[in-house]
């Protein structure tokens, strides 16, 4: 789950990481009275979408007088921000963070990821602030740095200093920094992070060590046990086909080709994607409907699937273990009588009670195709989408 940037801030303030003072406007007054608020002459306004390469995209304004703060909020509230993470579609700005203007001397990069193949958390730095990690990788993969975390002992400040040193932060500032590393690493692990990045972190004229920006993800397993969090949810940035999936706690993730795809499992998912891609089609979307998939669940995923308009035909592949056969073929005859399909649809059944689901399939009189193999089942949507183009 994401978070916007001044939330994000928010929870740093609260738990001693450094950052601008600061508050969320959500019309062209509220940002003058929380410019007001500030003790500073310059202030920054800045559009809050879930997405970074605002700056670049005339996200981030630099305001000297109240009256351009106005300005400045009045052209980015309701406009569309396009940058490298938004997509083409790009996102409109319904919310904006008012913030002190900084006095900046140098913008650093630092961010806490956990990484799989050791199984901790990589405290990660860069004297390149301010630009992609992904390209400083790419390009000068020596200017990142790394620091493993014992998850027993947490980040000892040794290794704080260390990164610090490393990304040449100057040596007058190198405890603060480390200081903010450290309650960073606090919040990550406090709150169940799963991402935190600072880009850029920055040191200031006075000596003052910030995060400037703040992305934050967390672990969506452990909302169970982050209330707060979850209240920080913004609906207005998810997927509405993703936040309807998530209400029948159905596992779905909306993607860019034509081939629906309606699977018990994700591991069956996965393999039911990569089948449709070996054969040459383009799945629309990742879709695990669970172990215990009811009629109704079922329907809810043929709505989901239907409301994407790029989606041309329909594959469902179910393995019928917990759940047997024929009760899915019941919930699809009944999710197709109840959303009604124009386009093609192909079902392929494997495990208890095959038989029984098939023949419920043959009987039911809608134009069901039926494939025995993944593979079979793959290949006959692709025919058909292809045949319907
Ligand atoms: P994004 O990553 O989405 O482009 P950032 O929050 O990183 O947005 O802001 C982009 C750039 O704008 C920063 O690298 C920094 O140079 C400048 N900036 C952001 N906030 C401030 C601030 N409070 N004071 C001065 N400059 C700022
Ligand atoms: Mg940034």
């Amino acid at each position: 789950m994401n978070i916007h940037e001044y939330q994000g801030k928010e929870i740093f303030r609260s738990m001693g990481v450094n950052v601008p003072n600061g508050s969320v406007a959500y019309t062209p007054e509220e940002a003058v009275k929380a410019a007001k608020e500030l003790d500073s002459d310059v202030y920054v306004v800045k559009a809050q979408i879930h997405a970074g390469g605002r700056g670049k995209a005339g996200g981030v304004k630099i305001a000297k007088t109240l009256d351009e703060v106005k300005e400045y909020a009045k052209e980015l509230l309701g406009k569309v921000l396009v940058t490298p993470q938004t997509g083409p579609e790009g996102k409109e700005v319904k919310r904006l963070l008012v913030e002190e203007g900084c006095d900046i001397q140098s913008e650093y990069y630092i961010g806490f990821v956990i990484d799989r193949a050791t199984d901790s958390v990589v405290l990660m730095g860069s004297e390149e602030g301010g630009t992609e990690i992904e390209e400083v990788a790419a390009e000068t993969p020596e200017k990142i740095f790394k620091e493993e975390i014992d998850p027993i002992v947490g980040l000892m400040p040794y290794q704080a200093k260390r990164l610090a040193f490393n990304i040449n932060i100057p040596k007058e500032s190198v405890n603060k920094a480390a200081k903010l590393m450290l309650s960073l690493y606090n919040v990550f692990v406090e709150k169940d992070a799963s991402i935190i990045e600072i880009n850029p972190l920055v040191t200031t004229g006075d000596g003052e060590v910030l995060a400037l920006d703040a992305k934050v993800n967390f672990d969506g397993n452990a909302l169970f046990r982050q209330k707060d969090v979850v209240e920080l949810r913004d609906l207005d940035e998810e997927d509405p086909k993703e936040i309807q999936a998530s209400k029948y706690d159905l596992s779905y993730v909306a993607l860019d080709g034509n081939i629906g795809c309606m699977v018990n499992g994700a591991g069956l998912a996965m393999a039911t994607m990569d089948t449709i891609n070996h054969f040459g089609g383009e799945p629309a979307n990742f879709l695990d409907v669970g172990g215990g998939a009811t009629a109704e669940k079922v329907t809810e995923a043929f709505k989901i699937i239907l409301g994407d308009e790029g989606v041309k035909g329909i594959f469902v592949n179910i393995f019928g273990g917990i759940m047997k056969c024929d009760i899915i073929a019941q919930g699809v005859v009944e999710a197709v009588e109840n959303v009604g399909l124009e386009i093609p649809l192909v079902v392929r059944l494997e495990g208890t009670n095959v038989d029984e689901g098939k023949k419920i399939l043959e009987e039911s009189g809608l134009d069901i195709t039926p494939a025995t193999t993944m593979a079979e089942g793959a290949e006959k949507i692709i025919a058909a989408v292809g045949e319907n183009k």
